[in-house]
């Protein structure tokens, strides 16, 4: 904590992974040599810089940009970019630590990394948001390349911002590479990249519900946020037959008791990604309850899917889910959960699912788009999803193995954080000491 002043997010994400490794580490002493713990918290270099751009009343705005390169022991550096008014170095740390271990979990050779701005995208024009992104990678360009560090999207990073910085970066290399992934179909993107995490997400809660004998049809489900992973994990859950009862954002909840439609969900795409407008403008085009200031976790529901940000669910959020019955947790955002309640759901033997096994399938799908245009080709829809499907039961393979206690009780925390771990720590011992 010494080392890291003022930083609770990556201090937390570091605790839960090291809390799980230490009785791994006990009886595998190998991984205490050779300063592999140490050498693992420590991102491999940090860039911070200044991001200057002039807004359309021709005013300088200044902005700070980040990208963490967290560690490249298994593969270039992969993730995303955060463009969200919250973001500091602890916030970027904590996600480019945790997605080292996510990026190891789908077993495509990609490292781990993470960026972004304290950039607020709300309210601004398509013009503003174009040219933040150029002066964003105007900068960023000399420290990614398609070998080297591969950017995507992430809070308040779609696939429009993806475009703008795609463009940019090709502008300032002279180069074709496909840097970033999230791209544009028509520029070397992949088909299911943009529903992969939301995708993911489902299939990974559907294999954990098999485990039980259980589906998802019938179920009540929950979904926090309104964006990219949000609105995919509604479509997926739905189309296995699930009641999907909630969405939210920052302002507050909408509960629908009558359950999301392919009709509704078309209206909640039109208000987010075409107009860039709030779940209360959503609310009231379908006639639905909204509770300003209010988090989804107070509606009784069987599955709970959290899927807007970090820390968006406390210790008495899982008590009252944990009263109200579910069965099921699994996180479509990074680290959602807090400490407190990862130990409600664990200590009340709820499934309970870590982001970073969770939701990996969308950075799974943008190794696959990598691969796609390593080969300058491109995969129909149904052989891209077969394979999220596949690397997703995998994952959650891989959470039974190493999660398994001696009692035969699954925790995916410590599945997840030591599958994770054994490949990054393996590749770092067999390339020394650097
Ligand atoms: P989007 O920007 O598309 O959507 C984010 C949603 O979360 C919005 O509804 C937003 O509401 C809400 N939100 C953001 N901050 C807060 C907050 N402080 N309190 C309440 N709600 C908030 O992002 P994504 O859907 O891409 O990302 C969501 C989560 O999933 C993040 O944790 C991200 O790291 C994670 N993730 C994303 C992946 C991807 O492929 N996109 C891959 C793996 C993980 P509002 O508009 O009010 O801010």
């Amino acid at each position: 904590a010494s080392r890291n002043p003022g930083q609770p997010e990556f201090l937390q994400a570091v605790s839960e992974v090291i809390e799980s490794l230490w009785p791994y580490i006990a009886r595998h002493p190998k991984y205490a040599e050779h300063g592999l713990l140490d050498r693992l918290v420590e991102p491999e270099r940090v860039i911070m810089f200044r991001v200057a751009w002039v807004d359309d009343h021709g005013e300088v705005q200044v902005n700070r940009g980040y990208r963490i390169q967290h560690s490249s022991a298994i593969g270039p550096y992969k993730g995303g970019i955060r463009f969200h008014p919250s973001v500091n170095l602890s916030i970027l740390k904590f996600l480019a630590f945790e997605q080292t271990f996510k990026n190891a979990l789908t077993t495509l050779p990609m490292g781990g990394g993470k960026g972004g701005s304290d950039f607020d995208p709300k309210g601004r024009s398509p013009g503003e948001v174009m040219r933040f992104c150029q002066a964003f990678v105007s900068e960023l360009f000399r420290h990614v390349g398609a070998d080297t560090d591969v950017p995507a999207g992430d809070i308040g990073v779609g696939g429009r911002e993806v475009g703008f910085m795609a463009g940019m970066m090709k502008k300032l290399s002279n180069r074709a590479d496909c840097v970033f992934t999230g791209k544009g179909l028509s520029f070397g993107g992949s088909l299911i990249r943009p529903e992969a995490t939301g995708y993911g997400t489902v299939y990974f809660a559907e294999q954990m519900l098999r485990q039980h004998g259980r589906s998802f049809d019938g179920l009540r489900v929950s979904v926090s946020g309104a964006g990219n992973v949000a609105q995919y994990s509604v479509e997926k859950a739905m189309t296995l037959g699930a009641k999907v009862v909630t969405v939210s954002d920052s302002s507050g909840t909408v509960v629908d008791e009558s359950g999301f439609t392919p009709e509704k969900l078309a209206d909640l795409m039109e208000v987010k990604n075409h107009l860039y407008g709030r779940v209360s403008d959503y609310a009231k085009r379908v006639g639905a309850a909204f509770h300003p200031g209010l988090r989804p976790w107070h509606v009784p529901v069987d599955v709970a899917l959290p899927c807007a940000t970090q820390n968006e669910l406390d210790g008495d959020d899982a008590q009252r889910l944990v009263k109200n019955g579910v069965i099921c947790v699994a996180e479509g955002a990074n680290m959602p959960s807090t400490a407190e309640a990862v130990k409600v759901f664990e200590g009340h033997g709820v499934l309970y699912a870590p982001g970073k096994a969770s939701n990996a399938g969308g950075v799974a799908t943008s190794g696959l788009e990598m691969s796609q245009n390593a080969m300058r080709l491109s995969w129909q829809r149904d052989e891209v999803d077969a394979r999220l499907y596949e690397i997703m039961c995998n994952i959650h393979e891989a959470c039974l193995i190493y999660g398994r206690d001696a009692d035969g009780k699954v925790s995916y925390v410590n599945g997840a954080n030591i599958a994770g771990f054994v490949k990054v720590a393996d590749a770092m011992l067999a390339q020394g000491v650097i």
